[in-house]
């Protein structure tokens, strides 16, 4: 099959021979007719298989008929991230180098003012965040009632960070009878439910499995102590000692922990910088332009920031944290091995670490090297953390959760009145919050080995974002 047989422009087809693509990617074959016939499509598919191309193709297409007018979006685009958000805006700049189109970026962390100005000139792809987008909406900015194409991108993404509240809002302010593109790598239940509200006998599209890890990444697993130093002195040695090392991605749990080792590591001479959602945008994209550009070989960054992004070449994923939810294990390793290139995946592993571990493995159906050897006596080793898995679950749907990315922004207009200052919601933070104002934990309890002055980081829940509220004290009566 070749991309000429789909129904696309001239333009279009053009532009994808500059690209220098040959043949459609599954998912590009099955939807790219759906789209054009004015389906609405539920795209089961991860990022990696071609699935922005998918949309953004046939977008290019049938918006060469018809012109913008001014606060009235023709087309949007949803994505929970401000990272996937520039990624897509730069995909309609390389297909759509032959059309005349006005692409408007409205994410988090850059002034209200460019973009107002944008909206107002007329706008035929707006691509968005959720909170941002509704911020301009509210403040009559913007009208939604002329948008002909609604895409929800990264659907599983939105909901682990407590978007669909803000999604259904904006699935009310768009004409009924759009057409609507729904993309999503995993269909749990609520998943299915708001794709069941928003979707019209869809076209269902699906590619490959989402939690297959790709033949091309060699995983290992490398065991540590549990200290932090312990850690970061491991990671300093698989990094020294890497086979065919041009880059990497280091992966923690915690954007603090991103901080900490970032700074540790450029003390160690180390050329490195960092990606988290507590950085200011232009900060975020200046380190991943320095990483693409490989003035640094070393990205540090947390998974929502650096979930679904296309960094070609990376040669070795590091998890300095086992992930807590093995699906991000499967993320996190595909930003690797990527378009057929061999990777590289060495999950650091501390003796608190075997539960995550086992259900990474049970989820990917596979078990994982140790490349030396496994850990001595390593369920002995290993006291597993009561609160895992009591109580951590996934937060779903979490209502309250944070808009995307206000604290890096000046212009806050309804947070600031209503609640504590937001912070871009990492994924999957714990539920079970501490209480505020006491220690981080109990300092009574003894650790492992005996003087230890302080409890691993690993553990310690990252509350930076919860409303106010949620962190009071509660007593709970025997
Ligand atoms: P995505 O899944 O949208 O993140 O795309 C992953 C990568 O595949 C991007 O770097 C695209 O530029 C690339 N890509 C998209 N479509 C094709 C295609 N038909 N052939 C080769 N590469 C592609």
């Amino acid at each position: 099959m070749s991309f000429s047989h789909l129904g696309l422009s001239d333009k279009v087809l053009s532009a994808i021979e500059a690209a220098g693509y040959k043949t459609p990617t599954p998912i590009q074959e099955q939807a790219i007719p759906q789209v054009l016939a004015r389906r609405d499509v539920l795209g089961i598919a991860q990022t990696g298989t071609g699935k922005t191309a998918a949309f953004v193709l046939p977008m290019l297409t049938m918006l060469e008929q018809g012109r913008a007018r001014a606060r009235m979006p023709r087309t949007l685009i949803l994505e929970p991230t401000r990272e996937l958000a520039a990624q897509v805006a730069e995909q309609f700049e390389k297909y759509g180098k032959n059309h005349k189109l006005n692409v408007a970026l409205i994410i988090g962390g850059v002034s209200f003012g460019d973009q107002d100005s944008k909206l107002l000139r007329g706008v035929d792809v707006l691509i968005a965040t959720p909170g941002r987008l509704l911020d301009h909406s509210e403040r009559g900015r913007l009208l939604l009632s002329g948008c002909e194409l609604l895409i929800i991108d990264e659907a599983d993404r939105m909901l682990d960070m407590g978007f669909i509240p803000d999604i259904e809002r904006i699935g009310k302010l768009v004409p009924f009878t759009r057409q609507t593109l729904f993309f999503t790598a995993t269909m749990p239940p609520e998943i299915q439910h708001i794709a069941d509200t928003f979707l019209h006998n869809p076209a269902r599209v699906e590619v490959s499995r989402p939690a297959t890890t790709a033949a091309t990444i060699t995983q290992l697993l490398v065991a540590t102590g549990r200290e932090d130093y312990e850690k970061r002195d491991t990671l300093r040695r698989l990094i020294r000692s890497a086979d065919n090392f041009k880059n990497a991605i280091v992966f923690c749990n915690r954007k603090r922990e991103v901080a900490t080792l970032l700074r540790s590591l450029q003390r160690h001479n180390f050329n490195a910088v960092a990606l988290h959602g507590d950085m200011d945008q232009p900060a975020r994209m200046a380190a991943l332009d320095r990483f693409k550009k490989g003035e640094a070989d070393l990205l540090i960054a947390s998974d929502v920031a650096a979930r679904g992004l296309d960094i070609p070449d990376v040669s070795h994923v590091f998890n300095f944290d086992v992930p807590h939810h093995p699906d991000d294990y499967v993320h996190r390793i595909g930003r690797t091995g990527r378009a057929g290139k061999s990777g590289t995946a060495i999950t650091i592993v501390a003796p608190s670490d075997q539960k995550s571990l086992g259900a990474i493995e049970r989820l990917t159906g596979q078990s994982i090297k140790w490349a030396d050897g496994p850990p001595p006596d390593d369920t002995a080793a290993a006291p597993q953390d009561e609160s895992r898995g009591r109580g951590r679950g996934r937060q779903r749907g979490g209502r309250g959760r944070s808009r995307d990315t206000r604290s890096a922004d000046s212009h806050q207009p309804r947070e600031q009145s209503r609640s504590a200052p937001r912070q871009e919601a990492e994924p999957r933070t714990e539920t079970a919050a501490k209480p505020a104002g006491k220690p981080a934990r109990p300092s009574a309890k003894p650790g492992r080995g005996g003087g230890e002055q302080r409890q691993p980081q690993h553990d310690e829940p990252d509350t930076s974002h919860l409303p106010a509220f949620l962190l009071r004290p509660v007593s709970i009566k025997a």
